[in-house]
Formats: structure tokens, sequence, C-alpha cells
């Protein structure tokens, strides 16, 4: 799945959560916008910090597994990805109904021109689809750009016109993560970027009368059907 059927929406999906500098903020300016994001849920952190887990559902927020450990799960055993993408579930199973059909984005993007993995996850759960997006933020690159404070403002703005004109905008799905991870220059100023990439880029979106909803489920397709057309 890469697009959205609505051109009048957005789906702006959220991976590697939930960190708890940032998620608290962005939490907040979501609902500030009556905006609604889908996170791609970590279980090692979700595990950490089951209070945001639980505030991102009761705001109606969809939550998904983004594997337990964050590492290239298509470069291990089918049953490796699958415990892993299980494990991760039944935490978050806790919070919500386990969704079905289920949505998927694995680290680092893993396997998702691999035929073998989309059969592996349509056997974890049949109609299982992996999630694509359309612009990107390049979020892991902002906070390097930054020497000081002062550059943040102006070099989020970069990226967010960047994505906001895009012309996979209208209908798109967009990738950022709610908290950069590496440790490049710039490191100390991951959270202040995270926040302010989306309160540009939900100003942004509404200038442009585009609504943020969460992913739709992947419309009934057989797993080799999917993989042929991503
Ligand atoms: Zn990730």
């Amino acid at each position: 799945m890469r697009q959205l059927a609505d051109p009048a929406t957005v789906a702006i999906t959220i991976d590697d959560a939930p960190m708890p500098e940032t998620m608290p903020g962005m939490l907040e300016l979501l609902d500030l916008h009556h905006a609604k994001a889908t996170f791609f849920m970590s279980g090692f952190r979700a595990a950490l910090a089951g209070e945001l887990v639980a505030e991102t559902v009761r705001r109606g927020h969809a939550v998904y597994a983004h594997g337990w450990d964050h590492v290239r799960l298509d470069r291990e055993s089918p049953r490796r990805l699958m415990e892993d993408m299980e494990r991760c579930e039944a935490l978050l199973a806790h919070y919500r109904p386990t969704p079905d059909p289920y949505l998927v984005r694995l680290p680092y993007n893993g396997g998702w021109r691999s035929a073998r993995i989309h059969r592996t996850l349509n056997r974890w759960r049949p109609g299982c689809a992996i999630v694509h997006w359309g612009p990107s933020l390049e979020d892991h690159m902002t906070p390097t750009r930054c020497a000081s404070v002062e550059d943040i403002e102006r070099e989020c703005r970069r990226d967010v016109d960047r994505v906001l004109a895009d012309p996979r905008l209208a209908g798109g799905i967009i990738l950022m993560h709610d908290q950069p991870i590496n440790d490049r220059p710039g490191a100390q100023h991951k959270t202040a970027v995270t926040v302010t990439l989306l309160r540009q880029l939900l100003e942004g979106l509404a200038e442009r009368g585009l609504k943020s909803v969460t992913l739709p489920p992947p419309p009934p397709q057989r797993w080799w059907r999917r993989y042929i057309l991503t």
C-alpha cells in the first residue's frame, strides 16, 4: 500500500515509537490539528512505555507492530520474523484489538521487495500487507544540519516544504519517525527536530485542506498480487 483512495486525505505514518521524549508532544500536536496518525511501534520500546501506547490508542490513532527488536528482520529466518512480530503484536493487543487485516512496516523497510517476506507475513496473519510510503521527511538527516537550536526551525522547514511540494502529497502516505535514530552530529536536537517537523507538517496540511487520517485496511488481494503491484 502506498497511496490512499481519497485525495483530500493523507496518512502520516510514524515509525519506531513510542519514545517518551517526543510522543507526548506529538500526541498534543495531532489533537490540536484534529489529525489522526498511524504508528508502527517497536516492541522493546512499547514494553517500556505502556502508558504512551495506551494514550496513543485512547486518542484514536492506529497502532501496528514494527517488530520487537529494531533489526533487519528480513535477513532472519521466517520463524524468527514471525516470532518477533507476534511478540510485538501480543504486547500491543493489551491496548487495542488486533487489527484484521494487519498492516506492517518492518525495521529499515526490510523485505518490501521480497516475495519470501510477503509470504511469511501472510503466514503470520492472512491478508497482512506491508505499508510503503510516498513523501518522506528524511528526518534522520534533519538533526545533522542543526548545529544550534536556532537552526531547527529553518532546517525543518526545508524538509517539510519538500514534502508539501511532493506531487504524491494528496492521498499520500507520509513517513516520519518519532525520533530519528542516529548518533550523527546534531543528535542532541533530535527531540526538538521531531516535534518541530510534525508541527510544521500539520500546519502545512491544514493550509492545503488535507485531512490526516489513519491508514485504511488494505484492499483484499492475494499476497502475490500485492507483491507484483508494489
Ligand atoms: Zn524503524
